[in-house]
């Protein structure tokens, strides 16, 4: 197949270190960029229909993210105070803004537009170019047991603090999603497909349980390519490593490559790679500023593309 520069680059992402790295893809790749997100974390709340990681992805894109990870710089919790003035337990805090996003996203699905569409009004309207996809258009709903309880990813996450103990993680609804006309198209004509340096099992994981993705990942031209969410031996942020020992794997490089197995065609971490069986690019991988975005994805693009 021939490859041409206006082919799509495609990154896997959750909302935290898949969405960094696709904000220096972006400086990449402009508007051949295209995210898949994983709706995994999607949650309905306030009558709003709230998809933290393809908003938080866009909300990178469109330099508006805040300080703190989440939500938009600047937005305003007037709503949340009223609610609590009510005595409602405010557990899972949404920005006036988001809030109004997710909002006009209910009433959108409710009306039968599809999730991907739902999304790229909001994309658009923050005027990012890239393009920004939910994993699948059906509801896919990640928990995790904790003690015979299933508990839904949102309040393991943000009310229990990923605090107790995994005992099994499900994808509930997967069995039943499908990859988007959307997705599957920008798979088959990516120039590079990158896995980001994402939590694998509650960012990644979903993303390749819907049905056909990881077919279509591995039928996919293009080389896939995983950049390790480790850095300095250690997780950067939020519960990988629990969900990582959940999935025993080690907290390392090869765990991430045994973790993805043959999907991979190649890796990126900060660590000394030589004992993988897949090519493997050593990089210094932190994504801390606008600089170092642009350079790693700069050094990934390049070293997919050279297996091709
Ligand atoms: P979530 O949806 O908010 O859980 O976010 P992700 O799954 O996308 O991101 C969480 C992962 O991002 C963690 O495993 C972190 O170690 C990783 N991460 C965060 N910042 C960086 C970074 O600067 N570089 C790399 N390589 N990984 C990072």
């Amino acid at each position: 197949m021939d490859f041409d520069s206006r082919s799509p680059v495609v990154v896997l992402a959750g909302g935290t270190g898949g969405a960094k790295l696709a904000r220096g893809m972006a400086d990449v790749a402009g508007d051949d960029l295209v995210v898949i997100a994983n709706t995994g974390d999607d949650v309905e709340m306030y009558g709003a229909y709230v998809a933290p990681d393809p908003d938080l992805v866009t909300f990178w894109l469109a330099d508006r993210i805040d300080e703190r990870g989440w939500g938009l710089a600047g937005d305003t919790f007037h709503v949340m105070d009223g609610l609590r003035e009510l005595g409602v337990d405010i557990w899972f805090n949404l920005g006036d803004r988001d809030l109004a996003y997710g909002v006009r996203r209910a009433e959108l699905l409710a009306g039968g537009t599809r999730l991907t569409d739902a999304i790229a009004e909001l994309v658009a309207a923050l005027g990012v170019a890239a393009t920004v996809l939910p994993m699948a258009d059906e509801p896919v709903r990640t928990s995790v047991l904790s003690e015979d309880r299933w508990i839904p990813f949102q309040e393991f996450m943000v009310r229990e603090r990923a605090a107790p103990p995994i005992a099994d993680v499900r994808y509930d609804g997967a069995a039943d999603a499908s990859v988007t006309p959307e997705a599957a198209s920008a798979l088959a004509n990516a120039r590079a497909i990158i896995v980001g340096p994402s939590n694998p099992v509650i960012s990644i994981g979903p993303i390749l349980a819907v049905p056909g993705m990881a077919e279509a990942l591995r039928d996919a031209p293009a080389p896939v390519v995983g950049v390790s969410p480790i850095v300095g031996g250690q997780v950067v942020k939020g519960p990988t490593e629990p969900f990582l020992q959940w999935a025993g794997v080690s907290l390392d490089a090869s765990g991430i490559a045994s973790f993805y197995g043959d999907l991979l065609d190649g890796l990126v971490a900060d660590e000394p790679l030589d004992a993988l069986a897949i090519p493997t690019l050593r990089a210094d991988t932190l994504l801390g500023d606008p600089d170092a975005r642009r350079r790693v994805a700069t050094e990934v693009l390049a070293f997919a593309e050279g297996l091709r």
